[in-house]
């Protein structure tokens, strides 16, 4: 490979460096948003394999997101460390226990997983006589949730509930009697939850020596992303892989610590130099991520935080080009806040950030509604996030049965993508007339992604091409991944099994768009252009939380946000619900005051004249036009870099002012006079 020690090393900083390269062992990162720490593992991952220390095989890297994941992956193919394996805590327990279902559940096939968990605790509430409401049901499986991840049983529950301040829905022994009964209704009917399959992994290897044994010789250096929202089933499934061994990388930032209402919490990571005495301990402090501006923000919000880690806690430095100033913005109803957001996201596209660069961002998911109505409206192509979980969505388990079922009879020879079309129809899907909006959208497009999958699946049969590291979880190689040209075959049949193949990996499809995603789930993500929507108190801080500690969790989720944005941020909130309702709503109280408050100032954005300016002005040399200058991000023409032309170069700074104002700064074209003569 072409990827040497070197290479790796390069673009890392001197501590970063530290980190890449410790020896053999403990090691912790604790350093704040957009400072390189995922950066760091990746590398550090990449340096071990390339100088030989480990093979990649011999890597677990874990984190939070099947998105951070495949990211993750992506990453390391290009740093020459493909076949390591990265994965959710979730898709790991999930693949080994799928592995090793045969030994494990003594010949039996692996339970089914519960698919609504919604209404399984609906019925366990009804049958201990708390019916009807919906948001009880909610409350309830949240508790349920946070209990299992807490290792808690439901005997246990009401001591440890009251003792950790929980705010319960139902008295406790009654939330522990709802527990039981969805314990024993979920046995009874043979199935395991999201929470069980970790628990399961865990039990798997303590209860199976051979089991244990086989993956314990398989992973010998592990890797934990986000450590800070560990909860205490990922603890214990990570030391069960461990079994006292101790080469293990955690990085985290306390600060982000967003998931502690399932209980996750960064204790682990805060407790890690401790429980570990001889491990290595490194700090970063310099944001490569965001414009000082944003920077600034970031670290004026969780200043205020409060807590123990607090004072652990280095300020960010920025590093980056100054940038736009952040955008504070008020509405009179939502609609007009998601109505000007779309708008400003069909200018940010048009003045050329590409839509998968943008992010909308919002705290409670049924936000989206409004937001993909309005992007619907405006044209704008969208991608809702919460796809980690696309597999086991309600209808694209019903459109897997019924792809099954199709195989049986379907013509083997006939054209794929109808074939599927025609199973879909089977679960009520058409191609045409998409819904608007809302849950039946969302469903619409999840039946469009598995269409879309068949075409992809087609095309790369038929022309034969292998896309190396596609993102595809198989691990070790070894079994035939989605574009392996293995035949030309594009059967149903061959497609189902490729679908199950990703089921297991959790590779959900992706598609162009901007991003809608709840600020929970954007974490460790970035984006050139973030909007930051709903910043209502009561939304954001949610009026659920009531407890200082849950207050100061709120803060850290507008942190994560703010610090999700590499150059331009939008906050926003609307002081009515619905349009000419009652304008009681205040904005959050995180935001800071003052000037960035009063700066609700709307900055030139530009116009779809000015992107046919840039089309149409070319270099009289070698015929760049200025549109290619700044898509390449050149400061001068790629080909005659001595000559650039004149009026080219004017406009090109003229245009490029425009832009960095309105959108993104490419800080990395740098005019200086070495580039003009
Ligand atoms: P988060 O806490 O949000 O997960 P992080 O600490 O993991 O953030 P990364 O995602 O690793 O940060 O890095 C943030 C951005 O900064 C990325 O775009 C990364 O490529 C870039 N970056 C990191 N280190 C450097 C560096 N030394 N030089 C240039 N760019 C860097
Ligand atoms: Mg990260």
């Amino acid at each position: 490979e072409s990827v040497t020690v070197d290479d790796v090393l390069a673009g890392l900083d001197d501590e970063q460096r530290a980190a890449v390269t410790a020896p053999a062992g403990p090691l912790c990162i604790l350093a704040g948003a957009g400072t390189g720490k995922t950066r760091a593992i990746t590398h550090r991952i990449a340096h071990r394999v390339r100088s030989g220390q480990v093979q990649p095989q011999q890597v677990l890297a874990v984190t939070f997101t099947a998105r951070a994941a495949a990211e993750l992956r992506a990453r390391l193919g290009m740093l020459g460390a493909g076949g390591v394996s990265a994965r959710t805590f979730h898709a790991a327990a999930l693949r080994q226990l799928r592995y090793f279902a045969p030994r494990i559940f003594h010949g039996r096939a692996m339970p089914e997983l519960v698919d609504s968990k919604a209404r399984l605790v609906t019925l366990a509430a009804a049958k201990t006589g708390h019916r009807g409401e919906r948001t009880l049901a909610r409350d309830l499986a949240g508790e349920i949730e946070w209990a299992k991840s807490s290792l808690v049983e439901p005997g246990d529950y009401p001591a440890v509930a009251t003792k950790a301040g929980r705010e319960l829905p139902l008295a406790a022994d009654q939330v522990a009697a709802v527990f039981a009964e969805y314990e024993r209704a979920k046995r009874a009917a043979g199935m395991i939850d999201f929470e069980d399959v970790l628990r399961a992994a865990a039990w798997a290897m303590e209860e199976h020596q051979d089991v244990a044994e086989q993956i314990r010789s398989q992973y010998r250096h592990f890797v934990v992303d986000e450590y800070q929202d560990v909860n205490p089933v990922q603890q214990k499934l990570l030391e069960t892989w461990l079994a006292g061994r101790d080469d293990l990388t955690v990085v985290g930032d306390a600060s982000q610590t967003i998931y502690s209402f399932t209980g996750a919490t960064s204790g682990y990571l805060v407790d890690f130099p401790r429980q570990h005495k001889d491990a290595t301990v490194v700090r970063l402090f310099r944001d490569y991520r965001s414009t000082p501006q944003v920077v600034a923000l970031a670290n004026t919000v969780i200043s205020q935080a409060r807590g123990a880690e607090a004072r652990l806690r280095l300020e960010l430095v920025g590093q980056r080009a100054p940038g736009p100033e952040p955008e504070v913005r008020d509405f009179p109803d939502e609609p007009a806040e998601a109505a000007a957001v779309a708008a400003r996201c069909a200018a940010l596209i048009d003045a050329g950030t590409p839509p998968s660069e943008i992010a909308v961002l919002y705290r409670i998911n049924a936000q989206s509604e409004v937001y993909e109505g309005a992007l619907a409206d405006a044209g704008v192509p969208y991608v809702l996030q919460g796809s980690e979980r696309f597999f086991e969505r309600g209808e694209v388990r019903q459109a897997m049965v019924a792809l099954r079922v199709a195989t049986r009879t379907a013509d083997p020879g006939a054209p794929l993508v109808p074939t599927v079309a025609e199973a879909l129809d089977a679960v009520g899907w058409r191609s045409e007339n998409p819904p608007a909006g809302g849950a039946a959208r969302e469903k619409w497009e999840a039946l469009a992604a598995l269409v879309g999958l068949a075409e992809e699946f087609a095309a790369s049969r038929s022309t034969g091409t292998t896309r190396a590291d596609r993102g595809d979880d198989t691990g070790h190689g070894g079994q035939p991944g989605w574009d392996d040209p293995a035949g030309p075959d594009t059967s149903l049949a061959a497609f189902t099994a490729e679908l199950d193949r990703r089921a297991a990996a959790q590779h959900a499809p992706t598609v162009e768009g901007v991003t809608l995603a709840s600020l929970h789930s954007a974490k460790g993500l970035e984006w050139d252009a973030v909007f930051l929507v709903g910043l209502a108190d009561g939304t954001l801080p949610t009026t659920y939380a009531k407890t200082p500690e849950a207050l100061e969790e709120e803060r850290r989720l507008l942190y994560v946000g703010i610090t999700r944005a590499r150059e331009w941020l939008w906050l926003s909130w609307a002081a009515a619900r619905a349009a000419g309702g009652r304008q009681s709503r205040r904005p959050s109280r995180f935001l800071p005051a003052g000037p960035a408050r009063a700066g609700t100032t709307t900055q030139p954005v530009p116009k779809k004249r000015d992107r046919a300016v840039a089309r149409s002005v070319s270099c009289r040399v070698c015929g760049v036009t200025l549109m290619d200058a700044m898509e390449r991000k050149l400061g001068r023409c790629a080909t005659c870099p001595s000559t650039m032309d004149e009026e080219l170069l004017e406009r090109l700074q003229a245009w490029r002012a425009l832009v960095a104002q309105a959108a993104r700064v490419p800080s990395y074209v740098v005019f200086t006079d070495a580039t003009l003569t």
